[in-house]
């Protein structure tokens, strides 16, 4: 599993030292590096004007047609900014963006998945408190952004949705599922993973 590759790619404005934070902890969580490849605009054509939020699936696909354009990025491990270069081949890309996206049916989502494109994106809109009127917690927002990252993540190498809901890999409805949620998976879903076996 660890040969799975990622790249994170910047969609609109997110912070890079914040990202790049953020991806230790999702690298960590994982047990992979990830790579962190660079920057691409907001894709206008995903924009829907009446709402004035964003189509996760457009967005995903037009940020993937752009993707080529970026160079190859920084590997980063649990540790930190790795010496190695990434691998060449990308398995499944994670955006991160800063808009608000939303899906079919639904208000708006913290984050969507394309799983047989390998496609997801995440985006810190709604992860942050000012987004429900309350002051600044960067804490709590990275912390948010790090489980659905890893979220992620776990669900482009092929995990599927938890029943536990103190695991990464539960649904993330509403904040109040994500905030319950520990940085890091059940069991179940570790060995999953990690070692490659179901329990029954
Ligand atoms: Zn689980």
């Amino acid at each position: 599993m660890s040969a799975f590759h990622i790249a994170i790619i910047t969609v609109g404005k997110v912070d890079d030292e914040e990202l790049r934070l953020t991806t230790v902890r999702v690298a960590r969580l994982l047990r992979a590096p990830l790579e962190i490849r660079g920057r691409l605009p907001v894709p206008q054509a995903a924009h829907d004007t009446e709402r004035g939020q964003f189509r996760a699936a457009e967005l995903m696909k037009s940020a993937r047609s752009m993707a080529p354009q970026l160079g190859s990025g920084a590997l980063v491990g649990a540790d930190g900014v790795l010496d190695d270069k990434p691998p060449l081949k990308t398995d499944g890309y994670i955006f991160v963006s800063d808009v608000d996206l939303f899906t079919a049916n639904t208000d708006g989502v913290f984050a969507a998945l394309i799983s047989k494109a390998g496609l997801a994106v995440t985006s810190v809109r709604r992860l942050r408190e000012s987004f429900y009127r309350r002051s600044a917690d960067l804490n709590k927002q990275r912390s948010r952004l790090v489980k659905e990252m890893a979220r992620m993540g776990a669900r482009l190498r092929g995990a599927k949705e938890c029943s536990q809901p103190a695991c990464v890999l539960a649904a993330s409805k509403h904040l109040a599922d994500l905030d319950l949620k520990e940085e890091k998976f059940c069991r179940d879903c570790s060995l999953h993973l990690f070692e490659g076996t179901v329990r029954i």
